[in-house]
């Protein structure tokens, strides 16, 4: 499952399975852009002409303000909350 997500980097694969990995339900986005604006690592891009969210793992270092801010709880931080950093 993480490997079909990630891709076959080992080092992002890592991370993932120690930390968890954002999940996004692309059903229940709006397309707000809240969760891009507030990414320090700029692992998410938001486009809402063409109703599409992109989210770079390999940028991504689990911190969940993105699932903080998200208003439609789009994204979910999966596995070990307790070891985000936050
Ligand atoms: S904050 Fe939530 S609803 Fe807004 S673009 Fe991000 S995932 Fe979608
Ligand atoms: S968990 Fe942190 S680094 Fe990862 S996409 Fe969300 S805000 Fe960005």
């Amino acid at each position: 499952m993480i490997k079909e997500i990630v891709g076959k980097n080992r080092f992002i694969r890592k991370i993932a399975e120690r930390r968890g990995m954002i999940e996004y339900d692309g059903a229940a986005c709006v397309f707000c852009g809240k969760c891009a604006r507030q990414c320090k690592m700029e692992a998410i891009t938001v486009s809402p002409k063409e109703r599409k969210l992109r989210l770079d793992h390999g940028r991504c270092v689990r911190c969940g303000q993105c699932v903080k801010i998200c208003p439609k709880t789009a994204l979910t931080l999966s596995c070990n909350p307790s070891q985000t950093v936050i």
